[in-house]
């Protein structure tokens, strides 16, 4: 992977980003997004390209961006795949993450298949509280074991949500307990680290095993060190993500962890060693 700059000496990988075209989102998706962050709503068909966002990530600090597909038309929408992959073809700093609906979707273990070979996509995000299951439901091992064979980390959106038709029990993080032991193998990534009611079972599995991690996106980072008063003895599974765009600055999260009082070694892979890791996996 190439990224263009070192910023504050400092790698910055944001490892969970989402684009979209203005009609692939529900409408209270746009509802909220235009309260948090009122900028991009001035100009949404600009910024929301693969320029737009580099030259974003330029002012930001960003060296590289995981962008997400989102198949959840229940609750934020439908982001496809083949226009992530579009999107993120324009740029090497752009990585291009696949999402499958397991529950619509009766082969899933063949489209993630497909998707990575012939898009290139570089991992998989699956939402359970949009998509409405249960992460540990033996029907989806089989996506699972694909996901291992091929060596991609698979996203789970765990914690809270404030959008209509969220189903929150699916986004507790225990069970993905289960799939840290079935699958020893398979790179586990919990979003927003158990978000609102989770923090100590998001902390504990990663802890608690080796493919287990935590993107820390929609957190305030100010908060960081209130939610996971240990976050240094997982320094090597803790993984900077904005949430963007809803959060207004992805520079002021980035400030702000590098704030915090942790070692500066921990910062730096927090900020984007731990992720370049996952991603060369
Ligand atoms: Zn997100």
């Amino acid at each position: 992977m190439i990224y263009k700059k070192m910023w504050l000496s400092m790698i910055v990988v944001d490892f969970h980003v989402h684009v979209a075209k203005f009609d692939m989102w529900t409408p209270w998706v746009h509802e909220y997004m235009k309260k948090v962050n009122p900028l991009v709503y001035e100009s949404f068909n600009k910024i929301m390209t693969p320029n737009g966002v580099i030259e974003l990530m330029d002012k930001e600090g960003v060296d590289s961006a995981v962008v997400l597909a989102e198949m959840a038309p229940l609750t934020t929408g439908v982001v496809k795949n083949e226009f992530i992959a579009e999107f993120c073809s324009k740029s090497e700093r752009l990585i291009p993450f696949a999402s499958i609906n397991p529950v619509t979707d009766l082969h899933p273990q063949k489209t993630l298949a497909k998707l990575v070979t012939d898009l290139g996509m570089k991992g998989l995000k699956l939402l359970p509280p949009y998509q409405h299951f249960y992460p540990n439901d033996p029907k989806f091992y089989a996506l699972y074991a694909k996901a291992q064979e091929l060596k991609i980390p698979v996203v789970f959106h765990t914690g809270s949500s404030v959008f209509k038709n969220a189903r929150l029990k699916f986004g507790n993080p225990l069970y993905l307990d289960d799939l840290a032991v079935d699958f020893p193998d398979l790179t586990i990534v919990q979003a927003h680290g158990g978000r609102a009611f989770w923090y100590d079972i998001a902390f504990f599995l990663a802890k608690r095993h080796r493919n287990v991690h935590i993107d820390i996106s929609g957190l305030p980072p100010k908060n960081l060190l209130k939610y996971f008063p240990d976050l240094e003895e997982i320094g090597d599974k803790v993984i900077f993500g904005s949430d963007w765009p809803s959060v207004p600055s992805v520079k002021v999260n980035v400030e702000a962890i590098q704030r915090l009082p942790l070692k500066t070694e921990t910062k730096r892979k927090i900020l984007g060693e731990n992720a370049l890791k996952l991603l060369k996996t």
